[in-house]
C-alpha cells in the first residue's frame, strides 16, 4: 500500500503516518519525491483499514499495490482449477458444462418433464430452485424440501446432476444432502455466514454475482469460500442492475474475460437473468460460449405459459434445442466441446 501526502503535509504529518503505521505492526518507507512524500507500508497481510490511514492528518490519497482477495487469484495460482463433478465431468477445463431446467421446482410432472427435455438436448445438470429468494413476499416461494425430493427423482431418473439454490444456513444443510453443487444466489453473494459454512463443505458452490457487485465484491466473496477451506467454487455471471429498463439486467459478457485474467476460478455466464426476456437468451448464451465461458446456466420450461417465476425469460423446449446446436458449434471453434456424460476425468 502506497500512502501519498498532500504537497503542503508537514514533517509532523509524515512522522505521525509513520508512526501510526509502526505502531500497527507493519514496516513504514517514507520516500520523499519533488513534490510530495509517499509512505510505503511493507507486509500487509490484508487487515491494514486503508480508511483509518486515508483519513490521517496530511494524506491526499492511497493507491491499493496488490489484489484484495488472495487464493482466488492467479497470482496464487497460475493452472485455472478443474472442478470435477459426479459424473466425471469437469467444470473449468475444455468442456463447457450446460446446466438447464425451470427457475422453479413446481411439482413432479413438470421437474420430469423439464429433466427429459434437458438431457434430450445435451445438458447435463438440471437446475431449478426449491427454496426461492423473490424479490416479493407474495411471490411463489418455492416447494422447499419436496422440491429437493423430486430434484432426487429427476436425477434418478434421468442421471442428471443437480444444481439448486441454498438461502440460509439451516437451507444449505438440507440442500447438500442432495445437490450435487450448491447455488448461492444473487442476492446471498453478501451474505458472509452462509459463504463461511459454504466453505467447510467440499462440494461445489456455483457463487453468482450480486445485484450490483462489482467483480472485485464477487472475487471476494468467493474468497471467504476458499478462505473456509473449500476450493470448489464456480463464480456465475448473471447480470448487474443498469439504468435501462430495456434487459432485466446488463449482462456483463466483459466479467468472463475480466475474471479468467484475474482468478484461476471457473466461471459460467446465466444469460436467462442476465436478460431477462427469452428472446435474447440464445444470441447472449452465444456470446457467452464465445467469450470463454465455462458452462451455462439457462432456463427452460415445458410451458413457460404456467411457469410460476422467470416465465418470460424461460425458454420453449425447442429454443432450447436449437440454442444446444448453436454452442456446440460454437465451442467447437474455440478448442472446447459441451460436456457430455460419460466424459473420463
Ligand atoms: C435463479 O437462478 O433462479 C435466481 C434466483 O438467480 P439470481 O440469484 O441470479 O437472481
Ligand atoms: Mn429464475
Amino acid at each position: 500500500m502506497l500512502i501519498v501526502m498532500k504537497q503542503d503535509a508537514t514533517p509532523e504529518e509524515i512522522s505521525g503516518v509513520v508512526s501510526i503505521i509502526a505502531a500497527m505492526g507493519y514496516e513504514a518507507r517514507p520516500m520523499p519525491g519533488r513534490q510530495r512524500t509517499t509512505v510505503g507500508l511493507v507486509g500487509n497481510d490484508g487487515r491494514v483499514d486503508s480508511s483509518t490511514i486515508a483519513g490521517l492528518s496530511g494524506v491526499a490519497e492511497i493507491i491499493h499495490v496488490s489484489k484484495p482477495y488472495k487464493q482466488v487469484s492467479r497470482e496464487w495460482q497460475l493452472e485455472p482449477t478443474r472442478i470435477p463433478l459426479p459424473d466425471g465431468t469437469v467444470v473449468g477445463d475444455r468442456e463447457v458444462v450446460v446446466m438447464a431446467g425451470p427457475c422453479s421446482v413446481e411439482s413432479e410432472e413438470q421437474i420430469l418433464a423439464a429433466a427429459r427435455l434437458v438431457k434430450a438436448a445435451g445438458a447435463t445438470v438440471l437446475r431449478g430452485g426449491a427454496f426461492k429468494p423473490r424479490s416479493s413476499p407474495y411471490s411463489f416461494q418455492g416447494l422447499g424440501r419436496r422440491g429437493l425430493e423430486l430434484l432426487d427423482l429427476a436425477r434418478q431418473e434421468t442421471g442428471l446432476l443437480i444444481v439448486t439454490e441454498a438461502m440460509d444456513l439451516d437451507g444449505l444443510e438440507l440442500v447438500a444432502e442432495t445437490a450435487d453443487i450448491i447455488q448461492v444466489g444473487a442476492r446471498s453473494m453478501q451474505n458472509y455466514p452462509l459463504l463461511k459454512e459454504c466453505g467447510r463443505l467440499r462440494k461445489p458452490i456455483l457463487l453468482k454475482r450480486g445485484l450490483a457487485a462489482t467483480i472485485t465484491e464477487l472475487l471476494l466473496s468467493a474468497e471467504y469460500i476458499l478462505a473456509a477451506g473449500n476450493p470448489n467454487v464456480i463464480l456465475c455471471e448473471r447480470g448487474i442492475r443498469s439504468f435501462d429498463p430495456t434487459t432485466r439486467n446488463l449482462f456483463d459478457i466483459a466479467a468472463i474475460a475480466v475474471v479468467h485474467g484475474l482468478s484461476h476460478l471457473p466461471i459460467v455466464a446465466d444469460p436467462s437473468h442476465g436478460t431477462g426476456h427469452r428472446d435474447m437468451v440464445p444470441a447472449m448464451a452465444r456470446a457467452a460460449v464465445a467469450a470463454g465461458a465455462d458452462g451455462l446456466l439457462v432456463e427452460v420450461h415445458p410451458n413457460p405459459e404456467r411457469a410460476l417465476s422467470d416465465g418470460g425469460q424461460s425458454l420453449y423446449p425447442e429454443q432450447f434445442d436449437k440454442m444446444m446446436r448453436e454452442v456446440a458449434a460454437i465451442a467447437e471453434v474455440i478448442g472446447r466441446s459441451l460436456a457430455t456424460v460419460g466424459t473420463v476425468v
